[in-house]
Parts: structure tokens; C-alpha cells; sequence
């Protein structure tokens, strides 16, 4: 933290591995160090999308889970936000995101969407504090990705009943708002 007060709402517990770990502040150029720091151990030695290699889930630590945002937690509504500008940072720097796509865990062509529909979340909750947009040249890196890896997507009914086994909070908030699909 080197002495910087980011605040409570600045961390996060990594939904698969519960490990903490800061958020920078949205304004801070550490983001793009912290996304390489958490994507430097992601990359599966001797996988490939042939080889049908397993892959140990324990050292994934980044997720787009891809359900109804009314859904998610304050801690993974943030997560899943900043997972997503992680993922981008991760591709921008060459960084293979292939264990994830062999895992279902990212929608590369949802990027911005998904993470506009998270900020509008955010902002229905009264959190005022975005300054991270994703603009279309951010997303230039996911069309450097093979076309099947660019099109990847999120099992969301897996991903709803892992997050709802694990997390009572989200759990709540479905119950909460289930009706609203
Ligand atoms: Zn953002
Ligand atoms: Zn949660």
C-alpha cells in the first residue's frame, strides 16, 4: 500500500482464491502494474486449447461472472469491474489470457459492456467514483486474439450457482431481486 490511504471500497477479495488485495485508486497508473502482478502466475505452462490440459483453478484469480449485475455484491460488483480493466491490461500487455478462456471464466468480446453494465450498477448504488472508461480502442487487443478465444463466453448459469454456493451476501441480493431475471 506504500502509505497511501486508498479506502475501504479500494479492496477486494479475490472471489476464487480469497485472497485481499488493494484496488488502486481509479486515477492511479499502478492499475496496469497490478493487473500484470495478478496476471504474471495465469498463464498455464504446456496448455493449449488442443492439448485439453488441465488447468489449476487456484492460480486463476480473475473472473467475469457474467449474471445479472442487481445480483452481485458491493465486493463482487467492484471485483468484476476491475477484473474486466485487469483482463484488458493483462491482453495490452501481451499477456496470455488462455487459461481463463480454456476455463470459461472471460467473454472477450463483452469487455465493455459488461463492464459499462457494471458501472451503471455502481451508479444505481450511489458510487460516484468511476474513472476508468473503457473506450473501443481499449478493446483493439481482444481482436488480436484467436477468433475463437475472442468469442469465449461465460457459462452464466454455472457462474450464477458457483457465486451464490460461495458468496451469502450475493446470495441475498438474489433472492432479492430474482424476479427481475
Ligand atoms: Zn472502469
Ligand atoms: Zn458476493
Amino acid at each position: 500500500m506504500r502509505g497511501v490511504n486508498l479506502g475501504a471500497e479500494w479492496w477486494a477479495s479475490n472471489p476464487l482464491t480469497g485472497v485481499r488485495f488493494p484496488y488502486p485508486a481509479p486515477n492511479c497508473s499502478g492499475v496496469a502494474q497490478l493487473a500484470e502482478r495478478l496476471a504474471v502466475n495465469q498463464d498455464v505452462e504446456g496448455s493449449s486449447p488442443s492439448s485439453g490440459a488441465k488447468i489449476n483453478l487456484g492460480v486463476l484469480s480473475m473472473r467475469m461472472w457474467m449474471v445479472n449485475p442487481k445480483f452481485l455484491c458491493r465486493k463482487h460488483l467492484f471485483g468484476e469491474h476491475y477484473e474486466i480493466h485487469s483482463f484488458i491490461g493483462t491482453l495490452k500487455r501481451g499477456k496470455s489470457i488462455k487459461g481463463y478462456i480454456q476455463n470459461n471464466l472471460c467473454q472477450p468480446r463483452s469487455f465493455k459492456k459488461r463492464h459499462d453494465d457494471l458501472v451503471n450498477e455502481m451508479i444505481a448504488r450511489d458510487y460516484k467514483g468511476h474513472k476508468t472508461p473503457i473506450q473501443d480502442i481499449d478493446c483493439q487487443c481482444v481482436c488480436d486474439l484467436p477468433v475463437e478465444y475472442q468469442y469465449s463466453e461465460v457459462n452464466s448459469v454455472k457462474s450464477l450457482t458457483d457465486l451464490l454456493s460461495r458468496c451469502p451476501d450475493c446470495l441475498k441480493r438474489y433472492e432479492q431481486h430474482k424476479n427481475l431475471k
